[in-house]
């Protein structure tokens, strides 16, 4: 169903209305398209008649066009257009549908229609004998919409992030955002209010999928934490801080999502499985056995191995004066050896419980020229912060931003459409 929400536009209105119109554009063509049905549905317009063929388990390209009274020649022929122009090679059970369409009931088909996504449209046509094959790119009609939740009692980032209604895809890449600046373990509290700005695509009227995350708040502990996605002037995007600076550090803090730190960094500790006082140079964070661990930051895997202590472990060097290290591995992840070079978020291994270890969990350590320092507090340095002239424009658009969210905070309904 479609809320009535009010539209709010940031620029200007005439592009609110060109969207519209083309959206209303796509749903007229769309709408026979989509027209979902058990089994064969017989429709007739003024283009033809139209039938329309969900595809089921056991169904092939072949076997459906056969049906339609197709000849092996055409069959080939449409099979190779579909995989040469439009990469379908295989038809999915329960997902795809096939339009066919005949100038006449009893006529041969002149027309073939396959979505294979709701913005993606293939249409396939015979023209005295010749088929051709026509790809039609469907823009999504994007709201961005925002949603607000707060921290109870014993609550988890994720379960009042749920109850507030926002998906989990989005609360994931939430996660990811503010795991750069906020130490969940020690950053939250009942009470903590957080918004989230998001996209949602919609074609036809009909709300597809969620899109990307555009602004983030969150009153932690230590400070009010904000991230804005801001395309730069060059066309790349990225998050930044109220002030413009980049909000991706080279290295994130907790490697591992929503993962509980079970022991945290000191200068002294009792061992739990030694029984005598030293220090901890990490931080351990408790996973389930065989959870993947991605790499902290982009960089080159130094070490590659097993010791007493750590048991399987990896180190990675990002830059002249950061590494991490990981212990405590069940295995490696397949084809990371010494000399890989890696990215932010590539996994590296899996959670174990070897070495000194009392039970499966991630020993995560950072060392910072040769010197080993406390991943939850260390001040790490940011990705691409904003040019003279980039930062400018995305202090207008912030303060922009910033009022659009002021009034739908008071309006769960509205949202609002960028350009
Ligand atoms: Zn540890």
């Amino acid at each position: 169903m479609k809320k009535s929400k009010d539209i709010l536009n940031i620029n200007n209105l005439a592009r609110t209305v060109w969207i519209i119109a083309a959206c209303l554009t796509i749903t007229a063509v769309l709408v026979v398209a989509t027209h979902r049905t058990v089994g064969t549905t017989f429709l007739s317009s003024n283009d033809g008649v139209k039938s329309v063929v969900n595809v089921s388990s056991g169904d092939s390209l072949y076997k459906l066009l056969l049906a339609q009274g197709m000849g092996p020649g055409d069959i080939d022929t449409v099979a190779k257009l579909l995989k040469s122009d439009a990469s379908i090679a295989t038809l999915r059970a329960d997902k795809d549908s096939i339009e066919f369409v005949r100038p006449n009931a009893d006529s041969p088909i002149s027309k073939i229609v396959v979505v294979p996504s709701p913005w993606r449209r293939v249409e396939l046509t015979c023209d005295d004998g010749t088929w051709k094959c026509n790809t039609i790119d469907i823009k999504p009609d994007t709201h961005v919409v925002y949603k607000s939740g707060e921290i109870l009692d014993g609550d988890s980032f994720y379960l009042a992030g749920m109850r507030a209604g926002i998906p989990t895809g989005i609360l994931s890449d939430v996660y990811d955002l503010l795991a750069f600046e906020m130490d969940f373990e020690r950053d939250i509290r009942a009470g903590q209010h957080f918004s989230v700005l998001y996209e949602e695509n919609f074609c036809d009227g009909k709300l597809i999928e969620s899109g990307r995350v555009i602004a983030v708040y969150f009153a932690a502990m230590r400070g009010d934490v904000k991230m804005y996605r801001f395309k730069k002037s060059d066309g790349s995007t990225g998050y930044y801080d109220s002030d413009g600076g980049g909000a991706i550090k080279s290295l994130k803090r907790t490697p591992i999502n929503n993962a509980k730190i079970t022991s945290s960094f000191s200068g002294g500790r009792k061992h739990p499985v030694l029984g005598y006082t030293r220090a901890h140079k990490g931080v351990d964070f408790r996973a389930a056995m065989g959870t993947p661990i991605p790499s902290a930051g982009a960089g080159r895997i130094t070490a590659r191995g097993y010791n007493s202590g750590h048991g399987n472990f990896i180190r990675v060097r990002h830059n002249g004066s950061y590494e991490t290290l990981y212990a405590h591995m069940s295995k490696f992840a397949k084809g990371v050896v010494v000399g890989t070079p890696v990215r932010q978020g590539q996994i590296i291994g899996y959670v174990g419980s070897t070495g000194l270890s009392t039970g499966p969990h991630l020993h995560y350590e950072i060392i910072k020229d040769g010197h080993h320092v406390n991943p939850m507090t260390v001040k790490l340095p940011a990705i691409g912060n904003l040019g003279s002239n980039d930062k400018q424009k995305f202090i207008e658009y912030r303060q922009i931003l910033d009022q659009a969210i002021e009034k739908m905070s008071k309006n769960p309904n509205m949202f609002i459409q960028l350009p």
